[in-house]
């Protein structure tokens, strides 16, 4: 019984078919597991009078979050490197927030959305991330690494999108009010594009959840050329499924925006971009691009970035400066996989899967 991927009324279920016992020792299990990170049921009041029932429910669950391999501190920020059961490695980052702290969470090992300017697009896809394993990440930072976390963003490895339906499993695990109890409004899911995704994603009517998609670039022709998915879905398309979507009222979608010096920058740009985004309800996160290992692109200054979200202020658009956190231990947003041992380990894992 994967614990790490059921919701409260799914165990209750499992508990059901395998021990003809529902709810009242399922509560009990649930709390023990996502509000004590406690394993040990012995002690537990709803098992006083049945320890054979608790012996027998420890050792059929399997919690498997995968092993923290690596922490690295930058301040207050803490970028953890998991190793999953099958040897590959994700990264999280747990970013402080003046009360709680905020978790960046992978959802595929690599990408295969191929965005020029982010390290882990150049990675590829090596596979989608188990729902345990997305909600693992959450289990380690809170339970392992003592952090309280309140809010996820679906920014980290991978496009979420392309990994739906685990995405929203786990989305549903982290939610459960027995359990890890985090607010729909406190999650945000970030996507380079996928409309099939909005389209879907709308159709769940969970009205709370943040959704955010990266735009970064004012038109097609540019947007082509730094993100592939560009092609095949072009701007008006997703224009299109943003306005289909059922947003809550008053609600906003956010869009991120990464600033490259020289690239997406201009004047003309932040028009054009203004432009784009007037009929939609938008508050715009405006990231200065982090450079990779071996960039082409250049980093702005803080003076490009100001200017940049001068003009787009003055065209009514609600912008929110991002100053990366975490850049020094390649934290920050696009750096995740740059390290070159996970490099090589990625490699040698592809070659493994071409030749079986
Ligand atoms: N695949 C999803 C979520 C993960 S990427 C998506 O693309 O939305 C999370 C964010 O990091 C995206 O907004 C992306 O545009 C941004 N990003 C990628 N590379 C970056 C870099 N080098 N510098 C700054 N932000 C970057
Ligand atoms: Fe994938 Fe997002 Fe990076 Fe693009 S920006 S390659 S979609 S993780």
């Amino acid at each position: 019984m994967k614990i790490l991927q059921l919701t409260w009324a799914e165990l209750a279920d499992e508990f059901k078919i395998r021990y003809g016992k529902g709810k009242y020792h399922a509560t009990a299990v649930y709390r023990e597991v996502y509000k004590n990170g406690n394993l040990d049921f012995s002690h537990v009041d709803e098992f006083s009078k049945s320890q054979k029932l608790a012996g027998k429910i420890q050792s059929d669950l399997v919690l498997n979050p995968g092993l923290v391999i690596e922490e690295q501190k930058d301040k207050r920020l803490v970028k953890f490197i998991t190793r999953l059961a099958d040897g590959l490695e994700i990264e999280s980052v747990i970013i402080p927030m003046a009360t709680h702290n905020t978790l960046c969470v992978s959802s595929q090992v690599g990408c295969r959305m191929g965005c020029t300017f982010c390290e882990t697009g150049r990675l590829g896809l090596l596979r989608n991330l188990a729902v345990e394993e997305i909600v693992g990440q959450l289990y380690t930072a809170r339970f392992f690494l003592g952090s309280p976390i309140k809010n996820i963003v679906f920014m980290g490895m991978g496009e979420p999108f392309d990994n739906f339906d685990n995405v929203i499993q786990a989305i549903r695990v982290m939610n459960d009010p027995r359990g890890l109890d985090i607010a729909h409004s406190h999650i945000t899911l970030s996507t380079a594009g996928r409309i099939d995704g909005i389209r879907k994603l709308g159709s769940l009517n969970w009205p709370r959840l943040n959704l955010a998609v990266s735009l970064n670039a004012p038109n097609d022709r540019l947007r082509s050329k730094i993100m592939p998915l560009n092609r095949a879905v072009p701007m008006d398309k997703l224009k299109e499924s943003l306005m289909a979507y059922p947003l809550k009222k008053s609600g906003t979608f956010f869009i991120e925006y990464v600033l490259i010096k020289g690239l997406n920058d201009s004047h003309e740009h932040a028009l054009e971009l203004a432009d784009f985004l007037k009929p939609l309800p938008v508050r715009l996160n405006l990231i200065p691009y982090n450079p990779l290992s071996d960039s082409q692109f250049k980093a702005p200054s803080d003076q490009d970035v100001h200017r940049f979200s001068g003009w787009l202020e003055q065209e009514t658009i609600f912008v929110r400066k991002r100053w990366s956190k975490g850049r020094s231990v390649m934290a920050g947003c696009g750096q995740l996989g740059n390290k070159s041992e996970l490099k090589q380990k990625f490699q040698n894992y592809k070659t493994h899967a071409n030749t079986n």
